[in-house]
């Protein structure tokens, strides 16, 4: 592809990472007339969006990092059931990052990371339904809501701060006794007497097949799909960029570094540390039984989430930092796998898949969307953390609106 060939309302984009954020990117862009080439070394799908808890969740507006947190960081790390996990010879790789997340939990910063999430993640719902009905990807999305159960009103009490402030940027939430939660979910262990409950929330039932569904129908409406490892981003002055692969170079007008936590690496020679950390994320898949929850189900003393799945149901989540060469660790999932069935009686004799992914992480919860400043035609869109999915969509729509017609980002330039 000639990028002098092109003009500047339909410009070549090159778009590494073929996740749920450089998928979403790629139709985006596509169907606005750009020339994309979107290239994954994998399967797409294949990384950290193929096993998340599928959860739609614009209501997240609480960052990771909450008040309070110096305090019980602490704790956390050495609780080995906590959901919070450092092994002790990765510590002094994370310790940076970690500074900067408990920096981040100061009450002034935290209520301005809060605004920010509530607009990265405005209407997401209405957005992801428009794009499942444009691809035929409908059936993936649930719109049944999302309840999060507590063992009592102590244990809700210590979430107050994190429900006040999604109460004040307008999410609906309903507080239920466990007559309410039975109502809604009758095989939930009696271990839960409280929730809360999110009626407008929603979910994907099967996040890889949402993923492939969308490359799909990028290549449909004439996106160029590359399986190859990218290897170098290089300026092409006077103005655009090289990507080079094994299978050769390209010339584009803009590259959209959209690679995950892998998205550090690429940057690097040009200079740039991003403060992306991995919080390698667990879940176990059960399949062969009936799901026992017909909605997402979020165990709030777990930090785990069950989701109603097409092959079944999955319980997700735990935190571990310890980066990306590590193997999985057994133990983390297997305490997930504990976790859902003492919530649930029924899943004895369940087969069990087990799997990690690696989430892209900035210390503020925050992702890192926009141009780098000073490199004209560079985007970066990772650091979507714990909200990748949901977040996906509106990611897309930024983007394509600042890249196609210029318009100003929620972020600033990234340096
Ligand atoms: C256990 C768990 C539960 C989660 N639950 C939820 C949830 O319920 N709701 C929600 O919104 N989010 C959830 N998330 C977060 C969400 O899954 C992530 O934020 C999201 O998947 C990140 O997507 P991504 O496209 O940035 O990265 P990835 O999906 O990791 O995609 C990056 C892609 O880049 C490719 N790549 C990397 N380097 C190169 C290279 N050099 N050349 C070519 N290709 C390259 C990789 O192969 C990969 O396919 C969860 C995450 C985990 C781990």
């Amino acid at each position: 592809m000639s990028r002098t060939a092109t003009l500047r309302s339909s410009p070549a984009i090159a778009i590494v990472g073929a996740g749920i954020v450089g998928a979403a990117i790629a139709y985006a862009l596509c169907r606005r007339g750009a020339h994309v080439t979107l290239i994954d070394r994998a399967e797409p799908g294949r990384g950290c969006s193929y096993g998340n808890a599928g959860a739609l969740s614009p209501g997240s507006v609480a960052p990771l990092a909450l008040p309070g947190l110096a305090r019980t960081l602490p704790r956390l790390l050495l609780d080995r059931e906590s959901p919070l996990h450092v092994p002790v010879g990765y510590l002094p790789r994370a310790l940076p990052w970690l500074l900067r997340f408990v920096a981040a939990s100061r009450p002034d910063r935290v209520e301005a990371i809060a605004e920010r999430l509530a607009a990265v993640n405005a209407d997401a719902i209405e957005h992801h339904v428009a794009l499942a009905r444009e691809i035929g990807a409908l059936d993936l999305i649930r719109r049944t809501g999302h309840l999060h159960v507590y063992p009592d009103e102590a244990a809700l009490a210590k979430d107050a701060f994190a429900w006040s402030l999604r109460e004040r940027h307008g999410v609906r939430v309903e507080r239920l006794d466990r007559a309410g939660l039975e109502a809604l979910e009758p095989g939930l262990s009696p271990r839960y007497a409280v929730g809360m409950w999110l009626p407008e929330h929603a979910a994907v039932v099967n996040p890889f097949r949402y993923v492939q569904q969308i490359v799909r129908a990028f290549v449909v409406r004439g996106g160029r799909l590359v399986r190859d490892q990218v290897r170098a981003i290089e300026p092409d002055l006077p103005r655009g960029w090289t990507v080079a692969t094994g299978e050769g170079r390209q010339n584009v007008d803009h590259v959209i570094v959209a690679a995950g936590v892998h998205s550090g690496a690429l940057l690097e020679p040009l200079g740039m540390r991003l403060p992306v950390e991995s919080q390698r994320g667990y879940h176990v898949t059960f399949r062969g039984v009936a799901s026992p929850v017909s909605r997402v189900v979020v165990l709030a003393d777990r930090k785990a989430f069950v989701t109603p799945m097409e092959q079944g149901f999955r319980i997700a989540g735990t935190v571990e930092f310890g980066g990306l060469a590590r193997p999985a660790n057994p133990r983390r999932s297997a305490l997930l796998a504990r976790f859902a069935r003492e919530a649930f009686a029924d899943v004895a004799g369940a087969e069990e898949s087990h799997w990690m992914g690696h989430r892209p992480c900035t210390p503020e919860s925050v992702p890192l969307v926009g141009p780098v400043a000073s490199r004209q035609g560079l985007w970066i869109a990772t650091g979507h953390g714990h909200l990748g999915l949901t977040q996906s969509v509106n990611t897309a729509r930024l983007l394509a609106d600042a890249i196609l017609e210029g318009s100003p980002l929620l972020t600033p330039a990234i340096a």
